[in-house]
């Protein structure tokens, strides 16, 4: 998630109330130093809202003293913290089931369902995904539109589809509490797309437009980094400091995950590696130069392949399928597929050293005849220590990881999270005790 669009931390422009709005007595008089100390107490006030708001979702009905517990924050924090929640409407509390006599009973906390929605929409260029969930991330409708490569039809129908899902479900627009959208492309801090090579744009302001058609929080970031953010809230990598998320649609996106953080390089760019160069002057690619890996291994050029050699399918499943019954053209493309693939996450793994390597989108149909290959080409090209006990996975988030990266963006700008933090850094974290007095 970028950072366009607010004015300071804990400030985010498009939320009625931070959530973090401190009362008039606790802000300080500000000479010069006391900023950065201001500064500083915000974030750590966001970081504890943060904590308590995902222990609420990930275990639903904990009293106070359990939340102090699995945060490691002491209990007037998290009573703190859980007063904010409270004044916002966006925590239930119920009388919790006494497990014997001794002790005050205690109170059960939850998100409250009535509290809003979030929207997360995987923005392609053949299919639009939306997928709107409660506060707490789960999914309560989904929906599916054809994409477009044309800038203001796409950014209009997103618009229209966030409004049918909250007409057709009864949802007042102002209840849908953000709306994130993963952008196939090169995306800078700015939320301005500055190449989207299956989409043929270039230079578009997107985030913008989609803020000028939609009257709520909306948030953007490229489709596959915000899911590996959804891979460290939902999916497959919630306790992992260290993964790559590879997701293959019509291009490959990769999101690198390292220390708990996820990279983007000077200027959000980072993660590219659908466009490492696997042959010289090999296939021609989306982005306009040769031999790219997703020219080999992206579902489009999976698809294509296999329609130049007579073999034309509709899906990657159709090939899995295939190259299941023994077809040899099937077998032929995939096993390339995953040599260059192998090739290209073997530097990763000596360059990065993951712990984990998630692959998404359509990898994910064709795994099992990739895998094997990639995991050969892996250990034939990596260093011995760098691939030892690496875990090459596929992703638990299925068909809408992208979709859910959305909830995820919106989820974290509804919590004012600047974008360097992420909630892996809170996890790792854990057994310190953040105080802002
Ligand atoms: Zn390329």
């Amino acid at each position: 998630m970028h950072d366009a669009g607010r004015t300071g931390i804990g400030a985010a422009v498009y939320c009625r109330r931070s959530l973090l709005a401190r009362p008039r007595s606790a802000r300080r008089s500000a000479p010069a130093v006391a900023d950065e100390v201001d500064v500083n107490t915000a974030i750590i006030r966001q970081l504890n809202v943060s904590r308590v708001f995902h222990a609420l979702r990930e275990h639903p009905g904990s009293s106070q003293r359990e939340i102090a517990r699995s945060t490691g924050l002491d209990r007037a924090t998290v009573s703190a913290v859980v007063g904010q929640l409270e004044d916002q409407n966006l925590v239930d509390r119920t009388p919790k089931p006494r497990r014997g006599r001794a002790g005050r009973p205690e109170t059960a906390l939850r998100l409250t369902e009535r509290a809003g929605w979030f929207v997360g929409v995987r923005l392609d260029p053949q299919e639009l995904h939306i997928v709107a969930t409660t506060i707490d991330a789960r999914v309560v409708a989904k929906r599916r539109a054809p994409g477009s490569s044309d800038v203001s039809t796409a950014v209009r129908r997103v618009a229209g589809i966030v409004r049918e899902l909250a007409d057709g479900e009864q949802v007042a627009l102002d209840r849908i509490r953000g709306v994130g959208v993963g952008v196939p492309g090169l995306m800078d801090r700015d939320g301005r797309l500055a190449l989207g090579p299956n989409l043929g744009w270039h230079d578009v302001p997107i985030l913008e437009l989609l803020r000028a058609e939609l009257p709520v929080p909306v948030y953007a970031d490229n489709d596959t980094k915000a899911a590996a953010l959804a891979e460290t809230l939902f999916g497959s990598c919630r306790n992992v400091m260290d993964f790559v998320l590879i997701i293959a649609h019509a291009g490959i996106g990769s999101a690198l995950y390292q220390g708990g953080m996820l990279q983007r390089g000077w200027r959000g760019y980072a993660g590219e590696l659908g466009h490492v160069k696997v042959v010289t002057g090999g296939r021609a690619c989306g982005c306009g130069g040769h031999g790219c890996l997703e020219a080999y291994a992206s579902e489009r050029a999976i698809l294509e392949r296999m329609g130049h050699q007579g073999r034309a399918c509709a899906d990657l499943s159709e090939v899995a399928a295939l190259a299941k019954g023994g077809d040899r053209t099937a077998d032929a493309v995939l096993e390339d597929a995953g040599e260059k693939l192998g090739t290209v996450l073997a530097t990763v793994l000596n360059l990065t050293n993951p712990h984990r390597i998630v692959l998404g989108g359509g990898l994910a149909q064709v795994a099992e005849a990739v895998l094997p290959v990639v995991e050969r080409v892996v250990a034939r090209d990596a260093l011995d220590p760098a691939r030892d006990g690496v875990e090459v996975i596929v992703s638990e988030l299925g068909e809408e990881a992208v979709a859910m990266g959305g909830i995820a963006l919106a989820m974290d700008g509804f919590l004012s999270l600047p974008s360097w933090l992420s909630l892996g850094q809170l996890r790792k974290r854990d057994t310190d005790s953040v105080v802002v007095p």
